[in-house]
């Protein structure tokens, strides 16, 4: 079952959370294999959505937000597009563009920033858009300040942490087919002048010893979530991840998040979606379709899902809506 953990590590500014994909991350590889047009993802490419996956749901799972936190890869290899999209109650799903072949140990440049034109956007879509509340949006190139690539998703994440929320963040990641796990640790912001005086006042007491024993309370803890390898990540389970990188310290960790309430796979898309999509496309567009393949099918890049729309369906869907036949209440 997947699921999401979250603790913190009590009486110090540093909290933490772990996720483990499994039936969802399979569920959408599955569904990829089954679409005829596109086939499997070549590992590599499974490997880096995976990652993108995890991140995604501990970046949701960090913040107080209600909608969609969408982090898209813009890429200038033969991935063009990856998209990792998690909703605040944890529904997920995902999705790549790739055209041409990769080799098998490609990694995060050779993939999707081959000539350093690569970006990552991360969009938090508030589910009341409606109001006229605008997605806020946060890109970052695929390189470091000094110009240097970043290797992994992992990097790239931290990246962006370091230019958008200024909160210092370690991440681990790792992902294969048969799951997507992450460990994310954050140093909490100091809360309240009150707060940051009597940090002020301890570190002068104590020469700064004390002070910086504080501040260095984040770094020890990230050092050793660093320490985890990529095969623990993956084949270990929660529990034991846990206590043997935090044996020393004192983990105060809240209820997991699985089955109905955690990470699990779900596609939003809809015919009426697809019929919104088509209109503005427009009626000359689609007839042209129309001539050519006798039907006008879209499948969604997520879910796999075809939608198929006949002449008839065409037509009902530019139909001006005076015409559209009443109602009829004897019906009703
Ligand atoms: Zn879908």
């Amino acid at each position: 079952m997947s699921e999401l953990h979250k603790f913190i590590f009590d009486g110090l500014p540093v909290r933490g959370q772990l996720v483990r994909l499994t039936d969802a991350w399979q569920e959408i590889l599955r569904r990829r294999a089954a679409n005829t047009q596109t086939g499997a993802y070549a590992p590599p490419v499974a490997e880096l959505l995976g990652e993108m996956m995890a991140a995604s749901v501990l970046m949701q799972g960090n913040i107080k937000f209600d909608g969609a936190l969408v982090m898209q890869i813009f890429g200038d290899g033969p991935v063009k597009v990856a998209v990792a999209e998690t909703q605040s109650d944890l529904r997920m799903r995902a999705t790549a563009t790739v055209v041409g072949n990769l080799d098998a140990g490609a990694r995060l440049p050779e993939m999707v920033n081959v000539r350093g034109k690569g970006r990552c956007a991360i969009t938090l879509d508030p589910s009341d858009r409606d109001d006229g509340r605008q997605p806020y949006q946060g890109v970052v190139p695929l390189q470091d300040f000094d110009g240097h690539k970043l290797q992994s998703v992992a990097e790239m994440i931290e990246h962006y942490m370091r230019q958008s929320e200024q909160l210092d963040t370690t991440i681990v990641l790792a992902a294969d087919e048969q799951v997507a796990c992450g460990l994310l640790i954050q140093r909490l912001p100091v809360q309240g002048v009150a707060n940051l005086s009597q940090s002020s006042v301890v570190r002068e007491d104590a020469e700064g010893e004390q002070g910086d024993e504080v501040e260095d309370d984040y770094a020890r803890i990230a050092l050793l979530a660093r320490s985890l390898k990529r095969e623990e990540l993956l084949e270990l389970d929660t529990d034991t991840i846990l206590r043997r990188l935090f044996w020393e310290e004192s983990l105060l960790r809240f209820p997991p998040l699985a089955g109905a309430q955690g990470p699990r796979f779900a596609c939003s898309c809809s015919r009426e979606r697809v019929g919104v999509m088509l209109r503005g496309l427009g009626r000359d567009e689609v007839d042209e379709i129309l001539a050519e393949q006798g039907r006008v099918e879209v499948g969604c890049d997520f879910c796999g899902q075809q939608e198929r729309f006949d002449s008839v369906d065409v037509a009902s869907l530019f139909l001006p809506v005076q015409d559209l036949p009443p109602a009829n209440p004897a019906i009703q």
